[in-house]
């Protein structure tokens, strides 16, 4: 059933009720005040009959006993009956023979005055009887004055009385009819209801009479019927029927359109909730009134129209995040640049979480979190130059508890909880992230003073301040834990990456540069030598019967001495110089800015300390020093050749030219014979200081991949670029005093 329907009834139920029963209230009391009414005048009109019975037996017995105390009753008699006071006048004697009748007596039989309400039969007459005695008392007959009971009585009663009368035949039932004065329509209506009757009470008619029974009773002996009609208006219950129809007509109407007006905004509001289920934020209600229902349209209004504005928010919220979503993959996929990587990645965990401001900071060896890059902080955060002042102490502030506790965090800043390298705010999130667990499990970091780093962990992503004034929620941390991923997938990424191209440039044994770099180096320091017109040394370098030790030791023992000779290269030359293994036991050494004289002490020093200490290797089940020496080669560019390759070559020549001197020995290549003038600088002997042993070259220093490294070499010598922490060179052997990169090997001084 619908709402309207339900109204409808409601209002049915509200309004016909009392119709209805005031319909009924007025319908009854009507009835009762009329049968009241006529009970009343039945009740006047049967005293009536009454009095005018009783009257009668007065006359009658007046009449009797005027005859009965004359002399000559026949004529007192004639005379009595002549002046009306009886109808007729009957003298019987002891006997009860009739001794004297006037003329015209009334039918019998007559009913005694005197009699009782048992009297049985019909009526002719009413009759008074007195006995008749002489002086001495003796009974002599009786005298009777009778009145005809006729129509004539009845009319009279009736005309007395004021109601209809009715004599019936008999007093007991059935009741059947004598006289009466009633209509002949309504005749047998009367009769059935007096048949029903007793006594004093009064019944009604099917066709609205009322009526009640006077007698037969001591007094009053013929048994009469009175009756009267109704005083109730005519078509009452027609009126009143149609009374209720009508006002039942109108109810129905009135609640019908009640109901449609009382329902209509809400099935308007209804439709609109409709279309606003099926995904139509536009739908409106028409407000029409300012009562419950207009301030439920209101609100649904209201309600929509900003949920519309959320939902276009959202959209485009979503589209932007899409965007820097396709930026964060292009540039995941597209690059190994680090810094480029952290910025992106900030920025979109920025616009993701809607925080003013952030950074990403990376552990550092010095046990501090150094921020990589920053976004909307008032400094304009690192360079590859300038580490920015972002600098947070594992364990100090948030910031360092999260990266210690590798646990992340989130709230209000209290006053004094933030460190000093950190930006001042009023709500930050801050999450850890780790590298990929390595396969043969995590590094151990330990620098055994202050606090360490959480196993792993290479960085914290940390926002500050979200807009809006609120603090970060449980949706931006698990928002900040994805990017934290991307991050930390990211510079893992970009770690194995420089490994990878630092691999591809070494040669694994030795941990010098490969030959592969040789000929890069080559190309470059001769075009930088030859545009600031500086001078480079070339040494061509072959051990001397190396064949005769892998022969004599094994394979293996070789490989020993390979990697013991490549290390005290290592320490015999300057930071700027570069150390290749060309292939097997041949080696190349680039000395930049170094004139023949250099060189030629370079080799020197060299030859002596390869030859000066035998090699201990382990071979024969046992380790046994074995004594190697070494031939040189030297060329000067441009001294001796004017390309790389012909530089090299010409070492190679004074290499063979070592060998053929009886090796362990350095020979200068041959000048050209139309050589171009050089400016040489003068390298003076004190400059190289001797060997303190200590191999350093390339340690704790960044490769130098082939694309990375700028063309003037004097940037990377600078080595303003940060370590990688955990990074360790394959051919270092481990020692972190060996140095896990190659490049740039120093001689220190
Ligand atoms: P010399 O140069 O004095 O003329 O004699 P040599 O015996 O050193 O010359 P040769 O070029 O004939 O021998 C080079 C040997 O170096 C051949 C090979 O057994 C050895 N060799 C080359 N590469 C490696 C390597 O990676 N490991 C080891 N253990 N030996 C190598
Ligand atoms: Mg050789
Ligand atoms: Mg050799």
């Amino acid at each position: 059933m619908t709402l309207r329907g339900r109204l409808t009834a409601a209002f049915l139920v509200v309004v016909l009720g009392p119709v209805l029963l005031g319909a009924f209230f007025v319908g009854s009391t009507v009835v009762a005040v009329d049968r009241s009414r006529s009970a009343e005048r039945l009740a006047v009109a049967a005293a009536a009959v009454r009095t005018s019975v009783d009257a009668l037996c007065q006359q009658l017995r007046a009449a009797a006993d005027a005859v009965a105390l004359t002399g000559d009753r026949p004529a007192a008699a004639a005379q009595v009956v002549s002046r009306g006071l009886a109808a007729a006048i009957l003298l019987t004697d002891v006997a009860g023979q009739t001794t004297y009748a006037t003329p015209d007596a009334p039918p019998a039989p007559w009913r005694d005055c005197a009699a009782g309400g048992g009297a049985p039969g019909p009526v002719g007459a009413l009759a008074v009887r007195v006995d008749l005695r002489d002086r001495s008392g003796a009974s002599l007959g009786t005298v009777a004055a009778a009145q005809p009971v006729d129509p004539a009585f009845v009319a009279r009663l009736a005309a007395v009385t004021g109601v209809a009368v009715t004599l019936l035949d008999g007093p007991g039932a059935p009741v059947r009819l004598r006289h009466t004065t009633e209509s002949t329509g309504v005749r047998d209506a009367v009769l059935a209801a007096a048949g029903a009757l007793d006594g004093e009470r009064v019944a009604g008619t099917s066709d609205g009479r009322y009526v009640r029974r006077v007698g037969p009773s001591a007094g009053q002996p013929l048994p009469l019927v009175l009756s009267v009609p109704s005083d109730r208006p005519p078509g009452l219950y027609v009126a009143l029927v149609a009374a209720v129809l009508l006002a039942g007509l109108l109810a129905v109407a009135a609640a019908g359109r009640l109901a449609r007006v009382t329902t209509r905004p809400l099935v308007e509001l209804a439709g609109a909730v409709d279309r606003v289920a099926r995904g139509d934020l536009t739908a409106r209600v028409p407000v029409r009134t300012r009562d419950e229902i207009g301030r439920l349209a209101g609100a649904f209004n209201r309600m929509t129209r900003e949920t519309g504005t959320y939902v276009t928010a959202l959209t485009s919220s979503r589209d932007q995040l899409r965007g820097h979503l396709a930026v964060l993959g292009d540039t995941l996929a597209s690059t190994h640049d680090r810094q480029r990587i952290l910025r992106v990645i900030l920025h979109s965990a920025i616009a993701a979480t809607g925080a003013r401001a952030g950074a990403v900071l990376l552990v550092d060896t010095g046990g501090a979190l150094v921020a990589q890059c920053t976004e909307g902080l008032d400094d304009p955060g690192p360079t590859d130059e300038r580490p920015g002042p972002h600098r947070v102490p594992l364990g100090t502030g948030p910031v360092g508890a999260v990266a210690v506790t590798g646990e992340p965090r989130r709230g209000r800043v209290e006053p004094g909880e933030m460190a000093p390298g950190e930006p001042p705010c009023r709500t930050y999130v801050a999450v850890p992230f780790a590298a990929p667990a390595p396969a043969d499990g995590p590094e151990a970091t330990g620098r055994g003073d202050g606090p360490e780093p959480a196993v792993g962990a290479l960085g914290v992503l940390a926002l500050y301040d979200r807009l809006g004034g609120d603090e970060f929620d449980d949706d931006d941390l698990i928002t900040l834990r994805t990017f934290a991923g991307h991050a930390a997938v990211a510079v893992d990424n970009v770690r194995v990456h420089e490994e990878a191209q630092r691999l591809s440039l070494t040669d694994p044994l030795t941990g010098l540069w490969n030959y592969r770099y040789l000929r890069e180096s080559i190309r470059r320091e001769v075009e930088r030598a030859s545009r600031f017109g500086r001078m480079l040394s070339v040494l061509a370098l072959d051990l001397d019967r190396f064949k005769a030790v892998n022969d004599t030791h094994g394979h293996t023992a070789g490989d020993t001495v390979l990697a013991e000779f490549a290390r005290r290269v290592r320490g015999e030359i300057r930071e700027v110089d570069l150390a290749f293994r060309q292939g097997g036991e041949e080696f190349v050494l680039l000395l930049p800015e170094t004139d023949a004289r250099g060189a030629a002490i370079v080799a020197e020093r060299l030859g002596a300390a390869v030859r000066d200490t035998p090699i201990t290797v382990d071979a024969h089940g046992g380790t046994l020093a074995i004594r190697v020496t070494v031939s040189i080669g030297i060329a000067v560019f441009p001294g001796h050749a004017g390309s790389g390759q012909q530089v090299l070559d010409a070492a190679d020549e004074a290499l063979y030219a070592a060998k053929a001197g009886g090796r362990d020995t350095w020979r200068l290549a041959d000048l050209p014979r139309a050589a171009p003038p050089v400016r040489e600088i003068p390298v003076p002997v004190h400059a190289v200081s001797p060997s303190d042993g200590l191999p350093r070259a390339g340690a704790h220093r960044r490769p130098a991949p082939a694309d990375v490294v700028p063309a003037d070499a004097d940037e990377v010598d600078a080595g303003t670029a940060p370590a990688l922490p955990g990074s360790s060179h394959p051919a270092s052997g481990g020692g972190a005093s060996s140095g896990p990169h190659p490049p740039r090997q120093s001689r220190g001084r």
